[in-house]
């Protein structure tokens, strides 16, 4: 399937989660399975034209994607975490949101130093969480240079921030 006709799986919510807002929802992408299974192909090759040795997702809707990238490549996943989930001794950022404020805590020890790591999320809209999220794979020692993500919202500029931020910003539709 071409990313054209991903594009068409994607569902438009208006009013969620707040009045005049327009959500992006993934559920009808990841629910057709040549949908989802091209969505994966797509970014995986995206993944490896950046080198990654290793895929981190943010919580909830990068673990989808992420994680299954990551299979997808033969590569292990390092999962962003909303607080509190994780067993062990986390580092944390806090970080502002489209729709709030929010924190992401990972495993300090889930990456090596110098290991590129790839960023994949849903959808980017501010860029807050994946910049969040590039500090802190960055402060455990990963080397973070590409985010990918399933959706842009270009009226937002989220990319643009990252851009200026020094990553590499890629996705598959806007
Ligand atoms: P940002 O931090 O402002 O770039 O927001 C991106 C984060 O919020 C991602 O983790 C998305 O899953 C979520 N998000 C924001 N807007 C939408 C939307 O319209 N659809 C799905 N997820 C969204």
């Amino acid at each position: 399937m071409t990313v054209d006709d991903l594009k068409h799986l994607v569902r438009t919510v208006p009013d969620f989660p707040a009045p005049g807002i327009l959500f992006r929802d993934v559920t009808t992408l990841i629910g057709h399975g040549a949908g989802f299974a091209a969505s994966i192909a797509h970014l995986a090759d995206r993944a490896r034209a950046a080198g990654a040795e290793a895929i981190a997702g943010m919580e909830a809707r990068g673990f989808i994607f992420g994680a299954a990238v990551a299979a997808h490549m033969g590569l292990g996943f390092v999962p962003v975490r909303k607080p509190g989930k994780l067993p062990v001794p986390t580092i944390g950022i806090d970080y502002a949101l489209e729709y709030g404020r929010d924190r992401l805590e990972i495993d300090p020890g889930a990456v090596s130093a110098g290991q590129r790591v790839v960023l994949v999320d849903d959808l980017i809209a501010t860029g807050g969480t994946a910049l969040a999220a590039m500090e802190l794979l960055r402060s455990a020692g990963a080397s973070v240079t590409h985010a990918l993500f399933v959706i842009d919202l270009p009226d937002l500029h989220g990319a643009a921030r990252l851009r200026d931020a020094g990553l590499t910003v890629d996705a598959l539709m806007h």
